[in-house]
């Protein structure tokens, strides 16, 4: 039998090394940043799909030294929300940042980022973290408080130049960007646009908790928010929201808000002016809370995502 290299050879597993402790990190960054390179940093939670890999491509493309963080940090999580059950496979999150391009994990456990007599928090406080999903009567503003000091400790720890973020977690984007210019941290925030499944759904690590028929019903988010932008552009805002309701409707979907906001102010809108708008979603489908949005820009027809 002759063998095939192709098939036989076995191909290595490449994987990010994974780097547990801030000292670990810091002498890993130090070469780098005494030669000069340019660091992009990517944080996530974990369990990595396209949407994650998207940003780790971009930074790829730019950047000498790929960083991807990976911590499920439990300061966002409320007490009532899925921490304890955040899906997780670390090996294969390795292997996949690796074959994106990242060129270290950062993957510590919750004692090295948080000291049990941690006593500071970094809040950007106001309209951008108190409505949406930051309203008391949802996720409440210790949910961003959660992600900007996690986010501000990553930045302090590895010093990146750009760092990535999705327009997936539009308001996240928006309040992280707010926190960079309130505070000067030294770093360009890029955001990329949401990778879709085929069939519309946004690209989530939560999306592993739905059951087949609430895979369906979740299509509904991205058709209720294709209507939105249709209907707004078409005729009214109020136009596009009504058809979105009736998406929902359709499905079975209840929305936990379906709100039209200035996508950089997120003050509540009524029509589409000279601003872009952001018309942003959460429903709870079956086992999962989902997010959506869709951002709607006058001077472009083509922004929104694809
Ligand atoms: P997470 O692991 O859910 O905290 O997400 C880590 C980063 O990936 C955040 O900046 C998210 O906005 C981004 N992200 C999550 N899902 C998507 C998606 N479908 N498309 C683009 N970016 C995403």
């Amino acid at each position: 039998m002759t063998s095939n290299l192709l098939t036989d050879t076995p191909r290595p597993t490449v994987a990010a090394p994974a780097l547990r402790t801030k000292a670990e990190l810091r002498s890993a960054l130090e070469a780098p940043r005494r030669a000069g390179q340019t660091i992009g940093l990517v944080p996530t939670m974990g369990f990595l799909h396209e949407g994650h890999l998207s940003l780790i491509r971009a930074a790829r493309a730019e950047c000498d030294l790929v960083v991807m963080s990976l911590f499920v940090n439990p300061t966002q999580f409320g007490p009532g929300e899925d921490l304890d059950r955040y899906p997780r496979d670390e090996e294969r999150d390795l292997r996949l940042a690796a074959e994106a391009g990242a060129d270290l994990v950062f993957a510590p456990p919750v004692d090295e980022v948080y000291a049990a007599d941690a006593a500071t928090a970094v809040e950007v406080s106001g309209p951008l973290t108190g409505v949406l999903d930051g309203d008391a009567a949802r996720r409440g503003p210790e949910h961003f408080r959660g992600v900007t000091t996690v986010v501000a400790k990553l930045f302090n720890l590895v010093a990146p130049g750009v760092a990535y973020f999705g327009q997936k977690d539009a308001q996240q984007a928006v309040v992280i960007r707010r926190m960079v210019r309130d505070l000067d941290f030294p770093v360009r925030i890029e955001v990329m646009p949401t990778v879709r499944e085929p069939d519309g759904l946004a690209m989530s690590s939560r999306n592993a908790y739905l059951q087949p028929a609430d895979r369906e019903r979740a299509t509904a988010l991205s058709r209720a928010l294709a209507a939105a932008e249709r209907g707004a552009r078409a005729g009214s805002l109020a136009d596009g929201i009504a058809a979105a309701r009736a998406e929902l409707a359709a499905a079975g979907v209840e929305p936990e808000y379906l709100e039209a906001r200035d996508a950089e102010t997120l003050e509540p809108v009524s029509r589409l002016g000279d601003r872009p708008v952001l018309v942003a979603l959460a429903a709870r489908v079956g086992a999962a809370r989902l997010i959506d949005n869709v951002l709607i820009d006058p001077d472009n027809p083509s922004t929104s995502d694809t």
